[in-house]
């Protein structure tokens, strides 16, 4: 009787996440990618304007003119 059916239900302390890029499981390095690779792939991503923040240079004479 050394075996106890309880621990089947041990959870893990971290669950595994598949990379987000290729679907493949991560690794610890690259945490939660599986490659360096991977994580290059979603860095230049953001890097490459699919999150670029709209700059608004039209308000330059909202200055001067009141009214
Ligand atoms: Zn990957």
């Amino acid at each position: 009787m050394a075996n106890s059916p309880d621990s089947a239900k041990v959870t893990p302390l971290r669950p595994r996440r598949p990379c987000p890029e290729c679907g493949k499981p991560s690794s610890r390095a690259d945490y939660p990618f599986c490659s360096p690779r991977c994580k290059d792939v979603d860095l230049n991503r953001w890097l490459s304007g699919s999150y670029a923040i709209p700059v608004t240079e039209a308000d330059e004479n909202l200055d001067e003119d009141e009214q």
